[in-house]
């Protein structure tokens, strides 16, 4: 039997490895348009990989969650542990439940796969773009000339470019008539309305909630980055996806600049530095709380001169910043583009597959994992981790709906 894997990435090579691990019989070849598989794992958790997330489960993803059960019940975070380090690879937990190789390095998760890839002598085809499949009465032609008996399909979202990504699964498996969710950015920046470009660079720890309409949808702690384009960082990516599914019509960010501070005890703090020091200047004021260039911009949005003394600053006018600075409230314009993105958000419509075996409901021997799929985590290792299982689940599903299932 021969299996054609779309897409030399997490998920495609996961199943490629799990098929010939079980089988040997079987005749694996990984079609990648890159020159080389897994050029974005190299780029992951800042080159270090965040290979999963001990605590990934449903409530980390959008999109159709309850289609993961199947493949986290057989493949949990702790699994896939064991799938790696049963190749040589030592995986460490760090905070959050994430967990990364203790080598530190994300190439040597490529590495130990490439040389599982060697050793179980699994075609890899690079530079080989896939653009057109057709059914045959037997099985699949490729590129109107490659024969295969199955056909997984792992090519990825639209997220990242630069990594071969750019939605070709979509563009596939539209031809075979196989519904896609809109894909959108995921675990991106978001741009706001006129944001202050004097901000940029602007580092701030803060607690960050996205409103519609007054109702809050998402709320997380940590760090924001602040760009000439609007905001960044883990809190605002995890609701990137959400807010670009949504739309931009009614969607506002409010930050609290002091998380760690109630806004009784900043307002009485702001008093008494006034009553202490009364010929500080405001912008003194500010910089003891946040950084320069954030505390200069929320003097302005008060108006506040930054060299007005504390003396001559009204109550009224001190208790407006000490409020602003627990609630900024900014209006949002869009997400950026699929570029800046990690992840898609939309995707292969789950309808179109079994949950069970990720095989097409149309198609006998067509299936579908990894980011392709209607399907996308936060941050956190929680992406991967539905890479590695749901490429693990197929490569079982293609042995048992073809019975080469061997006996242990
Ligand atoms: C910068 C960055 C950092 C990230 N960090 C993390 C992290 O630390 N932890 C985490 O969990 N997730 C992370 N992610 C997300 C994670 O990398 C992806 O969700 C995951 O790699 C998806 O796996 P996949 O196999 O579905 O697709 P991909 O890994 O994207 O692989 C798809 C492959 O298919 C190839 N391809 C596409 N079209 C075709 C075609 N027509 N023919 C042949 N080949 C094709 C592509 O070139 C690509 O190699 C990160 C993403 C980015 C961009």
């Amino acid at each position: 039997m021969k299996v054609a894997v779309i897409g030399g990435g997490a998920s495609g090579i996961a199943c490629a490895v799990s098929l010939k691990k079980q089988n040997k019989s079987v005749d694996v070849a990984v079609y990648e348009k890159m020159p080389r598989v897994m050029k974005k794992i190299l780029a992951t958790g800042n080159g270090r990989c965040n290979i999963t997330n001990v605590y990934s489960s449903e409530e980390y993803f959008r999109g159709s969650t309850e289609f993961l059960k199947t493949a986290f019940e057989k493949y949990p975070p702790k699994e896939n542990i064991r799938f790696f380090s049963s190749m040589g690879l030592l995986l460490r937990e760090e905070a959050q439940g994430r967990v990364y190789p203790v080598s530190g390095q994300a190439s040597s998760v490529v590495n130990i796969l490439l040389s599982q890839c060697e050793g179980l002598n699994i075609g890899l085809f690079t530079d080989t773009e896939i653009d057109r499949i057709e059914k045959t009465e037997n099985g699949f032609l490729l590129n109107g000339k490659i024969k295969a008996d199955a056909v997984v399909i792992s090519a990825g979202g639209s997220a990242a470019k630069s990594f071969g990504t750019d939605g070709g699964s979509f563009k596939m498996l539209k031809r075979l008539n196989i519904k896609t969710t809109k894909p959108v950015p995921a675990l991106t920046g978001v741009i706001a309305e006129n944001f202050p470009k004097a901000l940029k660079g602007v580092r701030n720890i803060c607690t960050v909630t996205l409103e519609e309409n007054g109702k809050t949808l998402y709320t997380e702690k940590g760090e924001v980055q602040f760009n000439d384009y609007g905001l960044s960082g883990i809190p605002v990516m995890q609701f990137s996806g959400l807010a670009a599914r949504l739309g931009f019509k009614n969607l506002f960010v409010r930050l609290d600049l002091l998380p760690d501070m109630g806004e009784a005890s900043l307002l009485s703090f702001l008093s008494d530095i006034k009553k202490l020091y009364p010929e500080k200047s405001s912008e003194e004021l500010v910089q003891g709380i946040l950084p320069k260039a954030l505390g200069n911009y929320m003097l302005l949005l008060c108006k506040i001169k930054r060299d007005c003394p504390l003396k001559n600053v009204s109550d009224e006018a001190l208790k407006r910043l000490g409020r602003l600075i627990k609630n900024w409230k900014i209006k949002l314009a869009a997400v950026r583009d699929f570029e800046f993105a990690q992840t898609t958000s939309g995707g292969i419509d789950t309808d179109e597959l079994c949950p069970k075996t990720l095989m097409s409901r149309k198609y006998r021997n067509l299936f579908v994992i990894g980011e392709a799929v209607n399907i996308d985590g936060l941050c956190g290792g929680h992406n991967l981790q539905w890479a590695w299982s749901s490429g693990r689940l197929c490569a079982d599903s293609i042995l048992k709906e073809n019975k080469l299932v061997k006996n242990k």
